[in-house]
């Protein structure tokens, strides 16, 4: 019998965990920030036909260069993003796995302001670079002139904000991006997975693309756009950018079927999208009345809320589970993170938050 340890893994890799966030069949799912909706079944349909179309050239390897995609991609961004500015990969995690291989590696460093994304440090370590972490300010925030005294620190080749922040849901503001800009001598890469569900849609670093030929916003169409299950992420930035990201990439990385299923959707953005203000709202909701309970919840422009005051968060995440609703331990003192879900989940979810709080077992 061999196990992992007897293996000649990579040094760097001895001992680590793999992301795991837990897949369990229970009625409400609030752990892993997916859009509460399924896809709507008019798009649905109309995917499929899009799918159906491209199979019988299945023979043939896919458009490497998604050129159909990436104008889908230009039109729905907006803010003069052009087609040639565009990336794209089976989710963002790969979409930021291929700017780690193009710019970091081995001797480079990734700088991330925490807690932030659990796959930074895992996607550094992937390509053999190094991961800095630098502790965020009061109530998660990020500063201008902390970013800048970071960057100043510890010249990092590239840096990563995630905004809005997961698993915080803090926003950052754009001068603060733009502090990491002009800080920075490297890549800065702004994660906006979330921007869809912010409170103020014009904060996007899209807006300071041509001021910044190193910055790089990535966004998904995991959560917003109810697809987390084809696995679709983008980023927009100066053409360059995208042509060093073409060296690392495998050749034909994105299927005919993703190509035209991410085309097909975005056909229907306005329906894809539709349920986002829905869950904006249910998002507002665990925040106000939780707070009413006597919980710290965190601002949120995310689809899911950071909840302290929790005295006992496995105990809490047990008794949740119990009652058929999961929600994530991400391992700050006093928290728990909960996705906004639909109304009737986000009822079960706070009816089972306040009767712990009455049975004294959540804020003691
Ligand atoms: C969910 C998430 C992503 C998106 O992941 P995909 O690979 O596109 O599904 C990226 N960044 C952050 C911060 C996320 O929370």
């Amino acid at each position: 019998m061999t196990s992992l340890d007897d293996l000649p893994i990579r040094d760097d890799l001895r001992g680590l965990t793999p992301y795991g966030a837990p897949q369990l069949e229970v009625p409400v799912r609030l752990n892993v920030n997916e859009n509460a909706y399924r896809v709507p079944e008019a798009v649905a349909l109309d995917i499929v036909q899009e799918v159906a179309r491209a199979l019988p050239e299945a023979n043939r390897y896919p458009d490497r260069e998604f050129d159909a995609l990436r104008a889908s991609f230009a039109a729905y961004l907006g803010h003069g993003v052009a087609p040639e500015q565009i990336w794209a990969g089976n989710g963002s995690n790969e979409v930021l796995q291929h700017v780690l291989q193009a710019f970091g590696g081995p001797g480079r460093s990734l700088l991330s302001f925490t807690p932030t994304y659990s796959m930074y440090p895992l996607l550094a370590r992937g390509v053999g670079m190094d991961w800095i972490g630098v502790p965020r300010g009061e109530g998660f925030t990020i500063t201008p002139e902390a970013v800048r005294a970071a960057i100043e620190d510890h010249d990092p080749d590239v840096v990563f904000l995630c905004a809005p922040n997961n698993p915080t849901g803090t926003a950052i503001p754009l001068e603060t991006v733009r502090a990491a800009a002009e800080a920075a001598r490297g890549i800065v890469l702004v994660d906006e997975a979330y921007a869809e569900f912010a409170h103020d849609r014009s904060q996007t670093a899209l807006s300071l693309l041509d001021e910044h030929p190193r910055l790089l916003v990535s966004r998904t169409m995991s959560k917003a756009f109810a697809f987390a299950g084809i696995r679709v992420g983008y980023l927009a930035a100066h053409p360059a950018v995208v042509d060093a990201l073409r060296l690392v990439r495998l050749p034909y990385h994105l299927s005919a079927i993703t190509q035209a299923a991410a085309v097909a959707a975005l056909r229907h953005a306005d329906e894809m999208l539709s349920r986002v203000d829905a869950l904006r709202a249910q998002r507002d909701r665990i925040v106000d009345e939780l707070a009413a309970l006597g919980y710290e919840p965190y601002p949120s422009d995310a689809n899911f809320v950071l909840v302290g005051g929790v005295a006992d968060p496995r105990a809490t995440f047990e008794a949740l589970l119990a009652r058929g609703i999961l929600v994530r331990d991400v391992g700050l003192p006093g928290t728990l993170r909960i996705t906004a879900g639909t109304e009737a989940e986000t009822t079960a979810l706070l009816e089972a938050m306040a009767a712990l709080s009455g049975a004294g077992s959540a804020a003691e």
